[in-house]
């Protein structure tokens, strides 16, 4: 007799009634995951498609140094990119460092001084702030007299319609939409209601500009927000598009003219797109965006399972197992820092990497309260690996993402139950209701 699935989770610290709790629970949301599958399906052509139609060959996987002219697998993967997302160009690369990195070039690159930048959406991501200058800081775009206009959601949750529109005037250059809530407490925007409200604004003044903070959203629905309009996208490749391969890097899709000027802020005025070497990244980049699909379903499914699996403990969950969603970002209310910390905890002893260190909360710059974070990683920082983090003050809500196998995925969150119980938050009993 060989060991079950069962006695491997008995191994590894999951009592039987904890492993019944969390296969009887992903049995009831079967409907869902095949859902998943059936967008992966979609999005797995797209991505092949957009492959075949550049001849991908196994000379475009190789890189190069210097300068980096003639770069033929880049070129290429920016096609490919740019046929994915139905743009007319994009840029995809290892020197951008991050997320808001892509995003910074995204607006730098096409704001000048007299320019207004519109957030019609509340509040933008953390790291954006010192870009625009919400908060003060060195080179913002403040400091070159760009401003910034904000209208904020109604009740957290519907568009302002009527200030909206007040807020574009002559000077209103570009908006940013975050398709993702990112760390606020609003629902993210589906692909439907980011067509409404660009077609809103085009209806106003078509000439502006309209960027979509794409970060978390990459293959989560059939469509991307370029296909509803937006100009131009942005995102990370250590979230989904770089499909758990990709060691760093971001992108940006969109409209020739604003992917040009992103490039002349990357690089510089003149150079653009003609330079920047690959070395040997350009197969992680190819090889990631062909997974992308599958590990963002994985990511899907863990999220999906967590949400049902919280709920039924009593918790209060965001998004529910049966909403339909537009990124990988999974919110639960802990209510208590204990059970925040025991789920962390619970989730970092899942990890194929780092299971025996404990994450503590600890002080962290730009939050105003300590922070834990549950990470095991293959690359550093990556959330497009299983991940949880948690500012530590009211209302207790740990953000949940990742996952590159949703058999790591249900580890993790069994792992994160069996934490709970260990500490006495919840009981046995509430795992029968
Ligand atoms: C992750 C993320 C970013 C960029 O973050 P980096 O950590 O710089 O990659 C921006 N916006 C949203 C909504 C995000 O989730």
């Amino acid at each position: 007799m060989y060991p079950s699935l069962e006695d491997y989770y008995f191994k590894m610290g999951i009592c039987p009634e904890v492993s019944q709790f969390a296969s009887r629970i992903e049995k009831e949301i079967a409907s869902k995951f095949k859902e998943i599958d059936e967008n992966a399906q979609i999005n797995q052509m797209k991505v092949i498609m957009a492959m075949q139609k550049e001849n991908i060959s196994e000379s475009h996987l190789n890189g190069t140094t210097g300068y980096g002219y003639d770069d033929l697998g880049r070129d290429s993967l920016e096609r490919v990119y740019a046929h994915i997302f139905h743009t007319e160009d994009a840029l995809v690369r290892p020197q951008i460092t991050c997320g808001t990195h892509a995003l910074a070039i995204a607006l730098f690159g096409n704001l000048r001084p007299g320019d207004e930048l519109l957030s019609p959406c509340g509040k933008p991501y953390n790291t954006l702030e010192e870009i625009i200058g919400i908060r003060a800081s060195k080179g913002s775009l403040a400091e070159y007299n760009i401003t910034y206009r904000q209208v904020d959601l109604i009740d957290d949750q519907y568009f302002d319609w009527d200030k909206i529109r007040e807020s574009i005037h002559q000077k209103t250059k570009l908006v940013t939409i975050q398709r993702s809530r990112g760390y606020a407490t609003r629902d993210s925007f589906t692909i439907e209601e980011i067509r409404k409200l660009i077609s809103f604004i085009k209806e106003i003044k078509p000439e502006l500009m309209v960027m979509v903070d794409n970060c978390y959203g990459e293959f989560v629905e059939p469509l991307e927000p370029t296909d509803v309009g937006a100009d131009m996208v942005v995102g990370s490749l250590i979230k989904n598009p770089g499909g758990g391969l990709a060691p760093l890097g971001g992108y940006l899709a969109g409209k020739a003219d604003l992917i040009e000027n992103a490039a002349y802020r990357l690089n510089s005025p003149g150079l653009g797109k003609e330079v920047g070497a690959t070395l040997d990244i350009n197969r992680k980049f190819y090889q990631g965006l062909f997974m992308a699909p599958l590990i963002t379903a994985n990511a899907l499914k863990t999220v999906t399972l967590a949400s049902a699996l919280y709920e039924q403990l009593g918790y209060e969950v965001s998004p529910k197992a049966c909403d339909k969603r537009t990124d990988i970002i999974q919110s639960i209310s802990l209510k208590q820092a204990e059970a925040v910390i025991a789920f962390c905890q619970g989730i970092q002893k899942g990890s194929p990497i780092d299971a025996h260190v404990t994450p503590y909360p600890a002080p962290m710059p730009g939050y105003d309260c300590d922070v834990i974070m549950a990470a095991g990683a293959f690359v550093s920082g990556s959330s497009i690996e299983l991940s949880a983090d948690a500012p530590m003050k009211e209302p207790y809500q740990v953000y949940l993402q990742g996952g590159l196998t949703f058999e790591h995925g249900k580890l993790g969150l069994m792992q994160s139950i069996e934490k709970l119980l260990q500490e006495g938050i919840i009981t046995k009993e509430m795992l029968y209701k």
